[in-house]
């Protein structure tokens, strides 16, 4: 019988997903609050609704056989109430764990991965859910707490939101006494004060647990302008060695470092119960790692599994939810994606056109767009009625592509003033 696969958010993340369900028979409802939603093109049905509209999810749920989620801030006490009507197949877990910085850091910490030192703002015992900041509280008494939460961890540190922060939003670095008056503008919500982690580079693992098998993609190294992600480099430096005879890249090619982040992240996930995709975000120094933060959906850092690997997170997001086995995935050659925002969509079109001077294999529903160009680049162009700077638009995958041959030919289209990642 076919599947009726319900997801919560409709943006870019959710459009992959429905593309992939597609390839897999399934049937796609997608629910989000704006009307032109990417992930509106390619599902079959589509509910224009808010997060917080109970009437409406519960529509999604009864017309679906299975839920799923790719936006994470759908509140709390609606998400307990669809737990216990629908079948949300990854469970709510997750997705609660990842809403907090302080609940997601204490629950790394309690299921084994290491974190850097933190502080919550307004101070609250690890266990407590200390989610409010007290009204009687004066600003003066949160910049003193903040000050003394400086002292003990030392400059510089970074004050985050502990909840609704993303691509570097709702987040202050503390680098002198200067700027901690500037961040504690922050601390009107619950806040979490963090070390700064001197990392050399940043990485995410992604890994799908059905409860039988636990599957997890090559790791590559994640590059962030701004705040927001601008381009993966897989295989990550240090991670991985040497290649198959066929010059595919898996577990065998692992370094003593890899192998130590897969086994740590997997325990985590096994530790934890969750099931489903995980995306876990990591600081490396060296060869330790720190935890920094997860999300329980696809995530743009494994965008380039769609090519890159013999199978993607998409795919095995909805081998999951349909009830089929994981496929454990291999690296199929280097690869580099590169994260097409606003101001870039422009030199990413000029570049999809000049690849073999037309656009081939192209699947086009509405403005959304996504296929092979050629010249081994692979665009999605997620069809955004309005592009504006900052905001994700598309990405573009290159494979075969090793970091420096994308510094050398690639980099300064995108970067004309800085040629070098
Ligand atoms: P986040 O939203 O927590 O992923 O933070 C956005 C970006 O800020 C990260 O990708 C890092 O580049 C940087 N960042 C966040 N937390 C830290 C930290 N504790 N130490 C160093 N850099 C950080």
């Amino acid at each position: 019988m076919t599947k009726k696969i319900g997801i919560i958010g409709g943006g870019q993340l959710g459009l992959m997903i429905a593309e992939e369900a597609h390839r897999q028979g399934a049937v796609v409802y997608a629910l989000d609050p704006a009307p032109d939603a990417p992930a509106f093109a390619e599902a079959d049905h589509h509910i224009v609704a808010r997060y917080d509209d109970l009437e409406a999810l519960e529509r999604l749920g009864d017309a679906t056989d299975v839920l799923t989620y790719e936006f994470e801030n759908v509140p709390g006490d609606i998400l307990r109430h669809l737990e216990g009507k629908y079948d949300i197949r990854q469970g709510i877990a997750p997705l609660f764990d990842s809403q907090d910085r302080l609940r997601e850091k204490n629950n790394a910490a309690r299921h084994g991965l290491p974190v850097p030192q933190y502080i919550p703002l307004p101070a609250c015992s690890a266990d407590e859910d200390c989610a409010e900041v007290p009204v009687e509280m004066t600003d003066a008494e949160r910049l003193e707490e903040l000050r003394a939460a400086v002292s003990t961890i030392g400059m510089p540190c970074v004050l985050k939101t502990r909840r609704l922060g993303y691509d570097g939003h709702g987040q202050a670095v503390i680098r002198t006494e200067k700027d901690i008056e500037q961040a504690s503008a922050l601390l009107h919500v619950p806040c979490i004060l963090e070390a700064f982690v001197p990392f050399d580079y940043e990485c995410s693992l992604i890994l799908v647990r059905d409860g039988h098998d636990t599957i997890h993609f090559p790791i590559g190294r994640n590059i962030h302008k701004d705040g927001i992600l601008d381009l993966c480099i897989v295989p990550a430096p240090g991670i991985y060695e040497g290649t198959a005879p066929d010059g595919s890249i898996a577990d065998e090619n692992l370094t003593p470092p890899g192998r130590e982040i897969i086994s740590a992240c997997t325990a985590f996930m096994d530790s934890c119960g969750y099931r489903g995709i995980l995306a876990i975000e990591l600081f490396i120094k060296g060869n330790t790692f720190v935890f920094n933060e997860m999300a329980p959906r696809p995530h743009n850092s494994g965008h380039y599994t769609i090519e890159g690997c013999t199978t993607s997170q998409y795919a095995e997001l909805c081998h999951f939810l349909l009830d089929k086995p994981l496929v454990t995935p291999r690296l199929k050659a280097p690869t580099v994606m590169k994260n097409i925002l606003g101001q870039d969509l422009d030199e990413a079109w000029k570049i999809v056109k000049e690849a073999q001077g037309s656009i081939t294999n192209i699947a086009k529903r509405d403005n959304a767009w996504s296929g092979a160009a050629g010249e081994g680049i692979y665009a999605h162009i997620y069809g955004k009625t309005e592009s504006r700077p900052k905001r994700k638009m598309a990405h573009l995958t290159y494979i075969p592509m090793t970091a420096e041959e994308f510094d050398s030919r690639w980099y300064g289209r995108f970067y004309p003033n800085n040629r070098n990642i």
